[in-house]
């Protein structure tokens, strides 16, 4: 039997994936969430033992937080952590035909599915005593970005929610608290880093001149949800290499 447990959301792919290592490096049995089942399926082939369990869901769906907070309790006993970073992102043009929908669908994902992540493994960790919650919000949700919009009122939109949620549970010894990375070089950026002035933007925007890495945002997230950070509840940790610090004109 593990120590402690973590249910990751969006754990095939990215920061999610950084996650599950870490948090499997570290003695943690994982409950690893995504809706790319062939994405899991490698991943768990790699730290190879019944520590990390795979559930294939959607995280906007309720049947999916209820599963992922039980097949915690079922294979581990227990729930301590929960990193809900599922997210899509995408410019979205607003003259776009189909622009509301994407909306809807980058809403669902982004924000609805946090909050069924949080409605869901509230109820095990109250029972256990406590636990830590921590979401992956994005630099995005703390500045515009032409095209981007929708990505970046939904990430807001988290950013307050933890704010909101970790007053509604932190006399139930629950911290809740985001990390907001900048620029990681995850697949969800594959594109966007192709483009030159991309390359160029972060040359010009991001103070410490580099990408950020996936493990370097899974550093963050494990810090929040430890016992080093027990003083530390309803904040957004900003790891962007400066990005939003920059007084944004050209250097
Ligand atoms: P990624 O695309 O590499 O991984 C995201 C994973 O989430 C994928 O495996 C995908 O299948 C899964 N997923 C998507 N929708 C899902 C759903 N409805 N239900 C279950 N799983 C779903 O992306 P990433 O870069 O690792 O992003 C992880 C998080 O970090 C996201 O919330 C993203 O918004 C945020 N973020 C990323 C960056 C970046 O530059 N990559 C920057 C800031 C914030």
């Amino acid at each position: 039997m593990v120590a402690s447990s973590v249910v990751i959301t969006g754990a095939a792919s990215g920061i999610g994936r950084a996650c599950v290592e870490l948090f499997a490096a570290r003695g943690f049995g994982v409950v690893a969430v995504d809706l790319d089942e062939a994405g899991l399926s490698a991943l768990i082939g790699r730290p190879a033992s019944e520590q990390v369990v795979p559930l294939v869901g959607d995280v906007s769906r309720e049947e999916t937080g209820t599963a992922m907070a039980q097949l915690a309790l079922d294979r581990f006993g227990r729930l301590d952590v929960a990193v809900l970073n599922a997210g899509i992102g995408g410019t979205l043009p607003w003259e776009d035909a189909d622009a509301i929908d994407r909306l809807d669908r980058i809403l669902a994902v982004n924000v609805r599915g946090v909050a069924i992540g949080i409605r869901s493994v509230v109820p095990a960790m109250r029972a256990g005593g406590g636990g830590a919650i921590v979401v992956t919000a994005s630099s995005a949700g703390l500045q515009g970005e032409p095209g981007n919009w929708a990505y970046n009122a939904s990430k807001a939109a988290v950013i307050n929610m933890v704010r909101a949620a970790a007053l509604d549970h932190a006399a139930q010894r629950i911290r809740i608290n985001a990390v907001a990375p900048g620029l990681s070089e995850t697949p969800l950026t594959a594109r966007h880093r192709t483009e030159p002035e991309s390359t160029a933007a972060v040359g010009r925007r991001i103070p410490m001149q580099r990408w950020g890495q996936a493990r370097e945002h899974a550093a963050a997230i494990w810090f929040l949800a430890s016992p080093e950070a027990s003083y530390i509840t309803g904040t957004t940790l900003v790891a962007d290499g400066g990005l939003t610090a920059h007084h944004g004109a050209a250097p």
